[in-house]
């Protein structure tokens, strides 16, 4: 028996709860991984919270991403013993994820724990700083530089948002922060890196299809009215990389950004991504984040704290990352 919070929809709702599981109940998989550590993310405050219906199946053990020691495999690819992380494959949502103590998984989602990095460190990190290398990256790859201009970063203060602008801010460019938690302006600037901060406010009503230009590039994640004004406000050739809805899911804009300015909007999707982009992005994020980054941007708790906290995170009151510590 072990350990995990199991979500459950049945005749008393939907209801999460910490719970024993057996192993024979576990899913299908070739490797079986003792989880160490997984994070709480905004996808996992929609799983346990049933904000939103991204659990398809019941019960379901929700956690996106985890990073673990495989304690049985039957494929040549990992050897008991070898240290793993996974985000997304719609593990937490399909698939039994990582906030419990075992879990069950197929080998194809995994990649190797990068060199460079703890467990506990590739969970600070998690899904949110492997997004936010991947926005960064779609930035690079349009031509997107230190020299080009300023770069903005929306939900500030969330995992991403926090990852993006410590990324970017180390790789040399200009960050413009947008939160709608002014007071956390100090560790936004001094811990992180931006080089201001804006309220998000500026952003969050509707604008007008081409406003003036602000910024050479933009990481979001909030889309909706926000999306739609940092589009509006790109400098002509720059390029928008949309990760995310804290906002909503809408999108209200014109296409002037695009057919005027020449504005780029590019799609960054962690979930399905390729296993080379997933290794070239964890690759990068273990030579650019250090280790007292990670402990400046993240905190540690025990698996009975999950249900509460992710009450605060849906709440917008988490700042940074929040690792779960499953063998506590
Ligand atoms: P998070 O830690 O909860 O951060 C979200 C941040 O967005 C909040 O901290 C807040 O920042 C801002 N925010 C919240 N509600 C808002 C609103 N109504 N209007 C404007 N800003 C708002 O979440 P996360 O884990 O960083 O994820 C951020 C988003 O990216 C989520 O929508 C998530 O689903 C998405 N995501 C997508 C992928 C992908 O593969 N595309 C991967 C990971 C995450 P401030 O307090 O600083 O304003």
């Amino acid at each position: 028996m072990f350990n995990g919070i199991l979500i459950q929809k049945d005749e008393n709702g939907y209801h999460a709860n910490i719970s024993q599981i057996d192993e024979s109940q576990l899913p299908e998989g070739d490797v079986t991984v003792q989880v160490n550590y997984s994070s709480l993310n905004y996808k996992d405050g929609l799983a346990i919270s049933g904000k939103s219906p991204v659990v398809r199946q019941f019960p379901m053990v929700p956690g996106i991403d985890l990073a673990g020691t495989v304690i049985e495999s039957a494929t040549s690819k990992y050897n008991v013993g070898d240290h793993v992380v996974l985000n997304g494959w719609g593990v937490g949502e399909k698939h039994w994820g990582g906030l419990a103590q075992i879990a069950r998984l197929n080998s194809q989602w995994l990649i190797p724990l990068p060199k460079g990095l703890t467990p506990k460190q590739a969970m600070a990190i998690g899904t949110a700083g492997y997004t936010a290398m991947l926005a960064v990256m779609a930035l690079e790859k349009n031509g997107i530089a230190p020299h080009s201009g300023k770069i903005l970063v929306t939900g500030a203060n969330g995992g991403v948002g926090s990852f993006a602008i410590a990324i970017l801010s180390r790789l040399g460019y200009q960050v413009i922060a947008s939160t709608g938690r002014p007071e956390e302006s100090e560790y936004l600037i001094h811990q992180l890196g931006a080089a201001e901060v804006i309220d998000r406010k500026e952003l969050s009503e509707p604008g007008k299809p081409l406003m003036k230009e602000r910024w050479a590039g933009a990481v979001d994640s909030v889309g909706s009215y926000t999306l739609a004004n940092v589009c509006a406000s790109t400098a002509y050739g720059g390029t928008v990389a949309a990760c995310g809805l804290a906002q909503g899911m809408d999108l209200n804009c014109s296409v002037a950004p695009f057919i005027l300015r020449g504005v780029t909007l590019a799609g960054i999707d962690s979930v399905m991504r390729p296993y080379a982009d997933r290794v070239s992005a964890w690759e990068r994020l273990a030579n650019i984040v250090d280790a007292s980054l990670l402990e400046k941007i993240s905190a540690e708790i025990p698996l009975t704290q999950v249900i509460p906290t992710i009450a605060k995170l849906m709440d917008g009151k988490v700042r940074g990352r929040v690792i779960v510590n499953l063998q506590d």
